[in-house]
């Protein structure tokens, strides 16, 4: 059937006021609403397993960390299949301080000398695991080379070093020995800094995601005990040498003494590494809660064990890498201007088959559904851009820089940014990002069919939750971590993101990899094709829309949740300081959306102009922008986004509504009440920015 005889057949499914043209679809009149249904069930079907699959083999058949040639191979691969289908393509690069290692040893110096393996051995049936493997450290681990009596320090979490303090054991020039878990590694690293460590060693305890938690790979998806968990320990987002701003190659650069960055050697180890230098720690009995899984009694220590620690990398010789971005372009046929982008990082650690091959997968199925569609006449009404991100294991660096340099037109034009990080892993859904996408993101699960075949991805969502039926599962908060922060964090565009979960044991290591994929993780790659299912729908939904689908109520509502620990928090105090004005703006907030979203849905059964509509969307991207601060937190000024973030003192923990709550934590009230009061005001501009939306709607 071509395309125009079922754009006829449309028409006039919409005309003759069938069932499908009389249900509601946020944001659509009635007879767009009957389109995109047809749009979307031609994009659900596109998607394929087979071609998930054939890309995942390509995509993780070498290591292709960010800054090898290997990267480069991965960007043509992108945009060499782009280009197949049609689309317009860029590949954009940077150069970014980025030193890769030159040589990485660890020795147990006593009792027994001993060098320590530190490379992950191959294992059977998976043929990349003999492959070249980048060195296990840290990504912008200090360079250094130390001997010193060993620490055990559990987490390497604040308040450790606080138990530590306790028992009277000091980490100052000591080799500090943590394990996984709890924080984000460069907290880790940043800590044992602070402390006087000369050199931090990271490992993987088999109670986190080894033998304790199942079968171990090859046998099954669990860590080995040679598996090591590499990953960035800089705690700051995008290239250290740019901060704000692109790193073009002509642009000025902070010197490396005034970067953030960890200056002590800071490597990752196995737990069967961990284990030769542990298992001779004596010292003090730790508290119960340190016993890890490994087979003895662990120590404090210090020593009587003595470990050497060498690092050393090219940062005298060559610390500048370029690095590639992708960018896949529809252009949009009535509002070319507005641009929607789903993107994903391409770079990993190891062969990366999960982490995140499948997200290059995701966005590569997506893309290839919207440029099939566009070559049948169904062009998107706004821009939409396919996006695939270069070393984003090192700090968010391709999207940040790609954020920083682009960030007027972004911040004037970006509807929505989706992101795809870890796509499929197993079977297991689970989505988050700002609360005003949490609707739409429910919609595309709703329409997209799970793969086990008993109904949609929603439907599964739900029951694999065991969700209330009053209820709608509990969606996670945007507060850093992936390639949304730059959109987000910085510059307060909308996002959400998703992704199919499961046993993940080989996070960072050289087994991420096809092999692994399709043993353990999802063999028969249905949820890669899901997941892309999800994006394409996405993409359409908000990229077709007369009016753009966020749901300002339910952010309003959530945003009321987080008021109330804010609240206790400044009674405990017996602080003055008022949460009423803030209060007060968020009920405004919700008022005044709730009266938009009625006024949409009732002006889109007629036929609004599109000078109508673009002024109306237009307002309704001021809404999240309004509640952005230009100066940022006042303890990390690239975080502009007033909603979320993660934690400065944890990493994977999220603090929400961080201006205030970082106010209180520094126990100053005065500060706090200034932060209330700014933060009431900018929930009133939001608020302004849904009642100009609603005039602009009655064509006031
Ligand atoms: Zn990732």
């Amino acid at each position: 059937m071509s395309v125009r005889t079922r754009f006829l057949s449309i028409l006039l499914a919409a005309g003759s006021s069938s069932a499908a043209a009389q249900q509601t679809m946020t944001g659509y009149g009635a007879a767009a609403a009957a389109r995109q249904r047809e749009v979307e069930r031609d994009a659900i079907a596109r998607p394929a397993p087979s071609n998930a699959s054939m890309h995942s083999k390509q995509l993780s058949r070498e290591t292709h960390v960010a800054g090898t040639p290997a990267q480069l191979t991965t960007a043509s691969y992108v945009i060499d299949q782009m280009k197949r289908w049609g689309l317009e393509t860029e590949m954009r690069t940077y150069q970014i301080w980025m030193p890769h290692p030159t040589s990485v040893h660890v020795s147990r110096v006593s009792p027994q000398p001993k060098s320590l393996a530190l490379a992950e051995p191959p294992v059977s049936g998976d043929a990349t695991s003999s492959t070249w493997q980048y060195p296990t450290v840290n990504g912008y681990s200090g360079q250094g080379d130390v001997t010193a009596e060993l620490v055990y320090a559990n987490y390497g979490l604040i308040e450790d070093y606080a138990q530590l303090d306790s028992m009277g054991v000091s980490v100052r020039g000591k080799i500090v020995m943590a394990r996984y878990g709890r924080s984000f590694r460069g907290i880790k690293a940043r800590e044992a800094e602070k402390h006087g460590a000369v050199a931090l060693l990271i490992y993987s305890d088999p109670q986190d995601d080894g033998f304790a938690r199942g079968e171990v790979y090859p046998e099954g998806p669990m860590r080995p005990s040679g598996g090591v968990q590499r990953g960035s320990v800089m705690n700051s987002n995008g290239d250290p040498s740019t901060p704000g701003y692109g790193s073009t190659a002509n642009a000025s650069r902070v010197a490396p003494s005034q970067m953030t960055i960890p200056r002590i050697p800071v490597v990752p180890v196995s737990y069967g590494n961990a284990a030769e230098l542990l298992k001779y720690v004596r010292g003090k009995d730790v508290p119960q809660t340190w016993q890890g899984g490994l087979s003895f009694r662990y120590h404090v220590g210090p020593g009587p064990v003595r470990a050497r620690v060498t690092v050393s990398d090219d940062r005298a010789t060559k610390p500048l890498k370029p690095i590639y971005n992708t960018l896949g372009v529809v252009r949009g046929s009535e509002f070319p201007d507005e641009i929607v982008i789903i993107g994903g990082h391409r770079d990993g650690w190891g062969p990366g088959a999960a982490d995140n091959v499948s997200g290059t997968v995701s966005v590569l199925e997506a893309a290839r559904t919207v440029a099939e569609q566009v070559k049948q006449g169904m062009r998107p009404r706004r821009t939409i851009i396919f996006a695939t991100w270069d070393a984003e294991e090192w700090g968010l660096i391709g999207s940040t820089e790609f954020v920083e340099d682009d960030s007027l037109r972004l911040g004037r034009d970006a509807v929505a940014y989706f992101n795809q990080d870890v796509a499929a892993q197993g079977p297991r859904f689970g989505g988050g990002g700002s609360p005003s996408l949490r609707a739409t993101l429910r919609d595309a699960a709703r329409v997209v069919p799970d793969p086990n075949g008993k109904g949609s991805v929603y439907v599964e969502w739900r029951r694999a939750n065991a969700v209330a039926d009053t209820a709608e599962p509990a969606m996670g908060d945007p507060g850093g971590g992936s390639d949304f922060a730059g959109f987000y964090n910085h510059l307060g565009i909308p996002i959400a993101d998703w992704g199919f979960g499961g046993a993940g044991g080989v996070y960072h290591s050289q087994y991420d990899s096809y092999a692994w994929m399709t043993r353990f993780g999802e063999p028969g790659f249905q949820y890669h094709a899901t997941a892309a299912k999800i994006g394409a729908v996405m993409a359409l939904r908000v990229a077709n829309a007369d009016v753009l689908p966020y749901d300002y109520a339910e952010y309003a509502r959530t945003i009321r949740l987080l008021i109330d620990p804010i609240e206790r928090r400044v009674e405990d105090r017996k602080w003055s300081a008022s949460t009423a004005s803030l209060r007060a703006a968020v009920d405004r907030l919700e008022r005044e959306a709730t009266v938009f979203n009625t006024t949409r849905d009732s002006v889109l059964r007629g036929q609004p102009a599109k000078a109508v509509l673009e002024r109306t969307n237009r307002a309704l991207m001021q809404v999240e922008r309004a509640v952005t601060r230009p100066e940022g937190l006042k303890t990390r000024p690239w975080f502009r986004n007033l909603i979320y973030v993660a934690d400065e003192n944890n990493g994977y923990a999220n603090m929400p509504l961080p201006s205030v709550n970082e106010a209180i934590r520094t126990a100053d009230e005065a500060l706090t009440r200034r932060e209330l009061a700014d933060l009431a005001a900018r929930f009133n501009r939001a608020a302004d920015a849904v009642a100009t939306a609603r005039a602009s709607l009655l064509g006031r």
